[in-house]
């Protein structure tokens, strides 16, 4: 006879969530086609037919990227892996990076370089504003021992997008690898990793994408892949070390068979398989259009409202608009209203911006007509 745990079972209820309206930073709204793709059955990681899938979301992850590289997968994990695989594999101990800082994920690219031993140099612009190519021009003639230029292309604590193609012409001239945060802008704006050169890049399956959270699109040119080659130490983390994971999602180099590397997160990755599909359906161009028709109508409703954007029109996000909290306004107290009211959520502001902005998502399923004039509305009864 066994005996009762002592620990008894707790009486709890299944969870279920309320529909929201997801304005914020991320995640955003899941499309129903990809929450109804993550309840499909269950079957083996290394079923063929579970095998055949893998290679079409290569091939999907390859088209929103728009680049051939062999060593395109999705990570098992979230943006904040997707960034750590690539400062594990490619960066050394010893090692100089150039890190552009702009906002929150800017800093945390260079706590990722710290963590490796390799010395970060940083670019620092304020928030708001997008990277200073000149600056990073002048930081790379600085230190011509740099071997890496990294930069978050939408930077989602503020809004700003910067000049990825520049910036990646500058490391190519300088022989440095880029490494290039896409989780905001995959799917949201222009982004072509082959043309522009980007060396690795890494996304989230949260943001334009529309897929559940947790998975991290990532991508190594061969020169990235040249470089982890090389590597005269171990990648220090087992489970992000792409020389084994590679083993599962077939390269050429590792031949046809698959390995088991971990037991992959099968429902997650039909989502991403389904998000990626209608994106390949709508089509990148007009994915990118649709996003810059919505902001512009997000755009005059807020100005309408007397709301200020914190970055300037150049180099706004459309997928993220940064608004300054108008004067009288509660922040927490807004926010909850339109929450429990509304059923909508926008972002508060983060970091510097803490107190100070709203963040208002138009990521993905949720840059629709709908969505707009939802928050334009709620915004106007909840201030007025
Ligand atoms: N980089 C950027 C630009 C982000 O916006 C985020 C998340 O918001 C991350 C990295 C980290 O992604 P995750 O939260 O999925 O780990």
């Amino acid at each position: 006879m066994l005996s009762v745990p002592t620990i008894s079972a707790p009486s709890i209820n299944a969870f279920n969530p309320p529909r929201r309206t997801l304005m914020g930073p991320g995640p955003s709204d899941v499309y129903p086609e990809v929450l109804a793709a993550q309840a499909k059955p269950t079957i083996g990681h290394l079923d063929p037919l579970f095998v055949a899938m893998m290679d079409e979301l290569k091939s999907l992850i390859q088209y929103a990227f728009q680049t051939e590289n062999e060593m395109t997968l999705a990570v098992s994990a979230p943006g904040s892996a997707g960034m750590e695989t690539c400062f594990v594999n490619l960066v050394e101990a010893g090692e100089k990076v150039i890190v552009c800082r702009n906002g929150v994920f800017g800093e945390r690219m260079r706590q990722n370089v710290e963590r490796v031993g390799a010395t970060a140099v940083v670019v620092d612009n304020e928030w708001g504003e997008p990277v200073s190519v000149e600056a990073v021009e002048a930081a790379l003639k600085a230190n011509p021992d740099a071997k890496f230029l990294a930069f978050v292309h939408a930077e989602t604590s503020t809004g700003a997008l910067s000049d990825a193609k520049s910036l990646c012409a500058l490391a190519q001239q300088h022989d440095c690898i880029s490494i290039v945060d896409a989780v905001t802008s995959l799917g949201g704006v222009e982004l072509r990793v082959d043309e522009w050169g980007i060396d690795a890049i890494y996304s989230g399956s949260q943001k334009c994408l529309s897929c559940v959270p947790g998975i991290s699109p990532v991508s190594f040119s061969d020169k990235a892949v040249a470089k982890i080659k090389s590597r005269t130490t171990p990648v220090q983390s087992w489970f992000l070390d792409q020389t084994l994971v590679m083993g599962y999602w077939g390269n050429k180099d590792s031949g046809a068979k698959r390995s088991y590397h971990h037991t992959a997160p099968v429902n997650a990755l039909y989502a991403l398989h389904e998000s990626l599909r209608l994106l390949a359906t709508e089509g990148l161009e007009n994915a990118w259009q649709r996003h810059a028709d919505m902001h512009q109508l997000l755009r005059s409703g807020l100005e309408q409202l007397g709301l200020n954007f914190v970055v300037d029109e150049s180099c706004r996000l459309p997928q993220l608009n940064a608004v300054y909290i108008p004067q009288g306004a509660d922040d927490a107290l807004v926010r909850k209203q339109l929450l429990e009211n509304y059923n909508l959520e926008i972002g508060a502001g983060l970091g510097a911006l803490a107190g100070k902005a709203w963040r208002i998502g138009l990521m993905g399923y949720a840059a629709r007509r709908e969505n707009v004039a939802l928050c334009l509305r709620a915004l106007d009864e909840v201030l007025n």
